[in-house]
């Protein structure tokens, strides 16, 4: 029997199913308790030196904070105790990821999108935006230019929420990128991890989802305070549905996804109230499943063409208080990892490197179609919004380098079963530091014999033998099968890894 298409108005109607949120409520209730965070934001605390010590222990411990915890921190006023909460963020970070950043690039498909959030370029009534979904030639060409010309291996895809990029059109999207292997000077390039932030799905597309090996799958609640929610997502769109967003990770985990991204977008409300509330997640998801959110991202609003609410909200999040938020969340939600991306400037990003960043993006262009175009310019039109730091891959790795920091390609975790409990074991003892670092040289020698610049790749290989030296120093029994891995991997061999 032919199934007749349905409407854009009659897709909209059959995507929440409330049936999938009830029996995550309790009491009737979500888990967003607000007036607990009210009392938590407004507490007034003695400051008191052994208490600070105490909760940065526990944090260095790899134990996540209470909520009470978090609120005592965010009580402090005085400079030292910052400086002494940014000095223990580094360290936590260092424990847990190593000395490694781990990069990645966006590709929008589709700027289509039934919802019409306030903040955003790409809400439905926004006629100034170009619109376009990329075909599966289009998307090919696009991997082959991040896989073989700039070399990334770990994407983020982006879909609006609309029935031409449904279920079935993400998971075609994913199978395609994973099948692009490009030739490149002395190997081959290839994706090997695509995270997914797609809106949010039912079970039964989660569990199809699954299937075509996603990496994380990244939804943000935008913003966490109800009545901001319900005002920036209007009536009778999708989005307006609080609980249907919050509960899109329950959902994950119940079917079978254990690798999950959560976020805020900072300047809808005040920072405190969502950096609580991100703690509040976090630990619901720990309580229920045993697994917290593998990443944790906090973007700031930005501005965006024909979008004047995205430059005129009262709760912009200044550079100040940004510091704050990056540094609170490392040491409340210690195992994470932590995502700034090129929406923030260069100066920002450079510094947040101090704050316990794990992850960054790169050579990024977020117009749809824009990495075969060769655009190197930002395109409004055809964007979400603007970015801050147009930096190339090449640029970041050489300016990484210079700090002594090694840029991570790996995306062996998940190929290995390192996810879900296993993983929070791994991360929570500091053993998975140990993989990041010799997945890091692998990786990183992997990129710079294809796609370095020459300055690039003198900085890079000073970097790769300081982090063998340290390898035969502090692991010495990865040593012979890091440096056979290495030897493979310069002589042209690929995708070898602990
Ligand atoms: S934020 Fe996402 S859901 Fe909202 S209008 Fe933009 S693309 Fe659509």
């Amino acid at each position: 029997m032919k199934t007749v298409p349905l409407s854009i108005e009659e897709w909209q109607k059959e995507r929440i199913k409330e049936e999938e949120i009830m029996p995550f409520l309790k009491e009737g209730g979500d888990f967003i308790k607000e007036d607990l965070i009210r009392k938590a934001v407004n507490k007034d605390y003695k400051p008191d030196k052994k208490r600070l010590e105490e909760i940065l222990a526990k944090a260095l411990a790899i134990e996540t904070l209470s909520l009470e915890e978090l609120s005592y921190l965010m009580s402090l006023k005085d400079p030292q105790s910052w400086a002494r909460m940014e000095e223990a963020a580094l360290a936590i970070k260092r424990r847990v990821y190593n000395n490694r950043i781990v990069t990645f690039a966006p590709l929008y498909l589709g700027n289509f999108c039934v919802n019409s959030c306030l903040y955003c370029g790409f809400r439905k009534e926004n006629s100034q935006i170009e619109r376009k979904i990329l075909s599966r030639a289009e998307i090919k060409q696009e991997s082959e230019v991040l896989a073989g010309e700039i070399g990334h291996k770990r994407l983020i895809v982006v879909y609006g929420e609309h029935p031409q990029t449904d279920l079935s059109y993400i998971k075609e999207s994913i199978e395609t990128i994973y099948k692009v292997k490009v030739k490149t000077k002395n190997g081959w390039g290839q994706v090997r991890r695509v995270n997914v932030n797609a809106p949010p799905l039912n079970l039964e597309e989660l569990r199809e989802l699954k299937k075509v090996g996603l990496g994380t799958y990244q939804v943000f609640q935008e913003t966490y305070h109800h009545a901001t929610y319900k005002r920036v997502h209007p009536t009778g769109t999708i989005k307006h549905n609080y609980l249907w967003r919050l509960y899109t990770m329950h959902r994950a985990f119940k079917a079978g996804i254990d690798d999950v991204g959560i976020g805020v977008l900072f300047g809808l409300y005040d920072w405190r109230f969502e950096v609580m509330a991100l703690l509040l997640h976090a630990r619901e998801l720990e309580k229920e499943f045993g697994i917290g959110p593998h990443t944790v991202s906090f973007p700031r609003l930005e501005p965006a063409l024909n979008t004047p609410f995205a430059s005129g909200s009262s709760w912009q999040l200044s550079d100040e208080d940004f510091r704050k938020v990056v540094i609170l969340i490392r040491l409340s939600i210690p195992y994470t990892g932590m995502i700034i991306t090129a929406r923030e400037p260069k100066r920002i990003r450079e510094e947040s490197l101090k704050w316990g960043i794990t992850q960054t993006d790169a050579s990024s262009r977020i117009g749809i179609g824009s990495y075969k175009q060769g655009v190197m310019r930002q395109e409004e039109k055809k964007q979400q919004f603007i970015l801050g730091d147009e930096r190339s891959l090449d640029e970041l790795v050489g300016d990484l380098a210079d700090k002594g920091i090694i840029t991570s390609f790996c995306t062996a975790g998940y190929r290995c079963g390192r996810t879900g409990k296993r993983i929070m074991e791994l991360l929570r003892s500091g053993q998975e530091g140990i993989f990041c670092k010799l997945n890091a040289i692998l990786t990183f020698r992997e990129w710079i014999d294809d796609f370095a610049s020459s300055s690039t790749y003198q900085k890079a290989l000073l970097l790769l033998e300081k982090e063998r030296e340290e390898v035969r120093c502090r692991y010495g029994q990865y040593l012979p099968l890091l440096e056979e891995y290495y030897r493979r991997i310069s002589r042209g061999e690929r995708d070898l890894f602990f």
